[in-house]
């Protein structure tokens, strides 16, 4: 296992590097092609592998991606690096090890694959909101029995995933009239003050009992320190449990208006991705993990989650589990590494799964 991840990982795939990707993309394929499968590119990037897979039947539906957070040169920096316990290097937790642990998995089968067979879906860009696999993977799974996404569990835990939070991103523009400051202050209409005034009342949209949060991450403008400021823009992070709550807090963000009514408001974005709410199909898949782990010897938790993962889409559509690559943590994050002593017994738990679900 090690092997194939050094493998991956020396092959740095941030999302915006299509042929990156691909090189990654050519590695698993060939596992796929070695273990006799059908393979297939769809458009945008996105590789389908069949495994015993067959026309007109519900399949098991398997979710991964090999795009990463990290840009090239990442490696110089932030090395592949082992103690006793831990790996450390990007992109192995969030979830090159992930892969690893399918394709350990799948070796297991000596080629021969359950009924209806396994469908493993590989995504190029699920760290940027999954703008071309999105389609693919809502289409993969309306003809799935059950979806399992090889996200690793959660961070320095066991735990699997069995709910995510919806997230949204959305970009206010703000243009207003520039003007001299010590001049003419009045004829000018600050940009800036509307979006200080947006910040506040639109951050005062959350409802964290209810799982809503709403963070501005980022924002510019103005152009000189005595010039009255006619541009500024944020960008706005929202995270909601429900539908209703997004839908809420969508109202609130295109009905807010400035102060001052010279500013112009331009929103832009949306919810990106869709609460998975945590449903029972989803809780007897967790229940059948607790019981091939407690057999396997380690107690199995799940949680639900703030983050969102292509399992999203995929949770109105069929019973889904999330979750199942490796232990570890610091997705993200310079600290990111996998759990060697505890990776194997979560591929044998992904094994189990794939032999009895
Ligand atoms: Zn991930």
């Amino acid at each position: 296992m090690l092997q194939d991840l050094k493998t991956l990982v020396d092959i740095e795939s941030p999302s915006t590097d299509l042929a990156a990707i691909s090189r990654v993309m050519n590695v698993v394929e060939g596992w796929a092609r070695d273990l006799g499968a059908e393979t297939r590119a769809l458009p945008g990037g996105t590789r389908e592998m069949n495994f015993g897979v067959q026309d007109g039947q519900k399949y098991l539906l398997v979710l991964a991606h090999v795009d990463t957070v990290w840009p090239h040169g990442t490696l110089k920096h932030m090395p592949w690096r082992e103690d006793a316990e831990r790996l450390y290097g990007p992109g192995t937790y969030d979830m090159k090890a992930g892969i690893v642990g399918v394709f350990h998995a799948l070796r297991s089968f000596g080629k021969v694959w359950p009924a209806g067979g396994i469908k493993l879906l590989v995504s190029p860009d699920e760290e940027i909101g999954s703008p071309t696999s999105r389609g693919h993977i809502e289409q993969a799974a309306r003809q799935a029995r059950v979806v399992l996404v090889v996200e690793p569990p959660v961070a320095d835990s066991h735990n699997l995933k069995t709910g995510r939070k919806g997230t949204g991103q959305y970009t206010l523009t703000f243009t207003g009239i520039a003007s001299h400051a010590g001049n003419k202050p009045a004829e000018g209409a600050s940009a800036i003050t509307a979006a200080a005034e947006a910040v506040l009342a639109l951050q005062a949209l959350a409802r964290p009992e209810a799982g809503t949060t709403i963070s501005v991450g980022k924002i510019a403008g103005g152009t000189a320190t005595n010039v009255v400021p006619a541009e500024c823009f944020f960008d706005m992070d929202v995270r909601v449990s429900t539908l209703s709550e997004a839908e809420r807090v969508d109202k609130g963000v295109h009905g807010w208006k400035p102060g001052d009514s010279r500013v112009k408001v331009k929103v832009q974005g949306g919810l990106n991705r869709p609460p998975f709410e945590q449903t029972p199909g989803t809780l007897a898949l967790y229940e059948k993990a607790r019981a091939i782990a407690a057999d396997l010897g380690f107690e199995l938790g799940h949680e639900v989650v703030g983050g969102g993962s292509d399992g999203n889409f995929t949770a109105p559509l069929a019973p889904t589990l999330d979750g199942l690559g490796s232990p570890g943590d610091g997705a993200h994050a310079s600290h990111e590494h996998v759990r060697l002593d505890r990776w194997p017994a979560h591929v044998q738990l992904l094994t189990r799964l794939l032999q009895e679900v």
